[in-house]
This record gives structure tokens, sequence and C-alpha cells, in this order.
């Protein structure tokens, strides 16, 4: 699904990442833990195709070179991003939005773009997933949402747009244990065979309820550790300071 080789990534002349090296095989969740300032969401934004990165190395998505293609292409190829920080836009509708979204990725495909009677449904069926009452659709998009609120429309975003490599950054700052629940049972709902997902925490109680195949910590740009979901437990337990000694002790 996605093959990441000595990825570098450079913002005016300032190295953020320093060769990452990542696999995610079709169905899988990993998870990317590490402190602030790491280098996990230009990570993302470099998957995704935000400008302004110098970048090099490889990224093979479904054996095309992603680094290639467009963010609206990368888009239209199935990858995603829930932002770390959802923006408001207000005087567009969430409903909207959601659908202009949709049916953009549609018409890129050649499929047939949704009218607003055939989306409702849609949307209605996804907004169960998450919890939403339907009165959000009607808001402006993210405006006066509060960060749980956010949060779930980015999942109910992912939802309806049915990536096939969905990358969730920080999904769970700021939100309490009801919503982060919510937001968890969301994701668990679209774990599907076809879908692989990059889940990016600074914590590890979101992965007691989205149980991921792989954890990897990030640190200045590096992945140094990689191991099961126990690796969470034990960062959560002992912090990330040490964790390149603690494995230089273990060789
Ligand atoms: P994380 O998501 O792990 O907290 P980020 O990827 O947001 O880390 O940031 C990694 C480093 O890159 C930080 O030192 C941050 O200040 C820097 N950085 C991120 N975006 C920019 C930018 N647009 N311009 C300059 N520096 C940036
Ligand atoms: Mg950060
Ligand atoms: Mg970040």
């Amino acid at each position: 699904m996605l093959k990441i080789e000595e990825l570098h990534a450079s913002i005016e002349d300032k190295e953020i990442l320093r060769g990452v090296n990542l696999q995610l095989k079709p169905g899988e969740v990993h998870a990317i833990m590490g402190p602030n300032g790491s280098g996990k969401s230009t990570l993302a934004s470099v998957l995704i195709g935000r400008e302004g990165y110098q970048v090099s190395g490889s990224v093979a998505y479904e054996g095309q070179d992603l680094l290639t293609l467009s963010p609206e292409e990368r888009a239209a190829a199935g990858v995603f991003l829930a932002f770390q920080h959802p923006v408001e836009i207000p005087g567009v509708g969430n409903m909207y939005f959601m659908r202009t979204a949709l049916n953009s990725l549609r018409r890129q495909r050649g499929e047939e773009e949704l009218d607003p009677v055939d989306f409702l449904a849609l949307a209605q069926e996804k907004m169960k997933l998450v919890e939403m009452d339907p009165t959000f659709m009607n808001r402006s998009v993210n405006e006066g949402f509060s960060g749980g609120e956010k949060k779930r429309n980015e999942i109910l975003q992912m939802a309806i747009l049915e990536p096939k490599l969905a990358i969730l950054d920080e999904t769970d700052s700021g939100l309490d244990i009801d919503a982060l629940r919510v937001v968890a049972s969301g994701v668990n709902a679209l774990r599907s065979e076809g879908r692989s997902m990059l889940v990016i925490t600074h914590h590890q109680r979101l992965l007691d309820y989205i149980v991921p195949d792989q954890v990897h910590v990030m640190t200045a740009g590096r992945i140094v550790r990689s191991g099961d979901k126990d690796l969470a437990v034990e960062l959560e337990a002992h912090g990330y300071t040490g964790t390149q000694e603690a494995d230089a002790d273990r060789l």
C-alpha cells in the first residue's frame, strides 16, 4: 500500500524529515508517536502533497510514485488527511462542503456526481458512525464547533470520502474521554482490508481504543523505534527521552 524510503523534507533550508522509512500493508493501522516538533505533522503534510517543502527520497503508493502526483491526484487516488487543527470556514455549509469534496473526487475518477438528495442519504448514514447530531450539517464548516465536534467532523468526512490511505493527525488531542471513544469507534468502524491508516498521536490513550498493528516512534525527523502496541504502553510509562539509548542498551 505505502512504502516510504529515505524521505527527507526541508522548509527554508531547515531539514525536518531526515530519512523516514516506513511500510504499510493493505488493511494495517500503524501509529506514529513522538515528542512535539519531531516531524509527525510534516510527514502527514508531505504525504498529501502540501506545498512549500523541498522533498527527496521515495514514496510508493499502490505502486505509483506518490511524490509526482498533485494534491488533487493524491486525493482522487484515495489519500486522506484528517487535520490536527481543522479549519473553520464561515459562510460555507458543512453539507455543501462535504458534497463538493466528494463530488470532486468522483469527477476525477470519472464517476457520476451525487445530487443533494442522494448525498443527504449518504451523509445521514455516515453520521451515525460518529454519533453526530444532523443539525451540524446545516452549520458552517467547523464554525463554533468544540474541539471534539471538529474532530468528529473530520472522521465524518473520512467516512464519506472512503479513502484507501487515511492519515489522522493527533485526532485525539483536546478530546475528552467520551469524544475520544466516539472518534475511535468511528475509526474502528472504518478499518477494512482495503484501507490502511496512519494514526499520529501524542498519547497512548487513543491506542487503547484503536489497537494498531505497529507503533513507530519518531524523533528529530526519523523513525527511531518500531514495535507492536506494547511499545506505546512502554512509552507512556517511560517517556520518549532515552529511546535511542534504550535501543542501544538492548543491542
Ligand atoms: P510534530 O507534528 O511532530 O509536533 P511538526 O512536523 O509540526 O512536528 O514540526 C517539526 C519541526 O518543523 C518543528 O521544529 C517545527 O517548528 C518545524 N516546522 C513545521 N512547519 C514549519 C514551517 N512551515 N516553517 C518552519 N518550520 C516549520
Ligand atoms: Mg505538534
Ligand atoms: Mg503535529
